[in-house]
């Protein structure tokens, strides 16, 4: 679950799109954005298997 690294808020509406990744906090007090460095690989590692 994500957390908030600003206030400790576990509440968060999560932000993706092809240049910013992240969760925006919902905390009106806060309202930051986490931006998430990580990066999904799933989709490179190709199986090219011939049957
Ligand atoms: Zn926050």
């Amino acid at each position: 679950m994500w957390k908030c690294p600003y206030c400790g808020h576990d509440r968060g509406h999560v932000f993706s799109d092809n240049q910013l990744n992240g969760v925006l906090c919902l905390n009106q007090e806060c309202g930051r954005f986490d931006e998430t460095h990580e990066i999904e690989n799933t989709a490179s590692d190709f199986d090219s298997s011939d049957l």
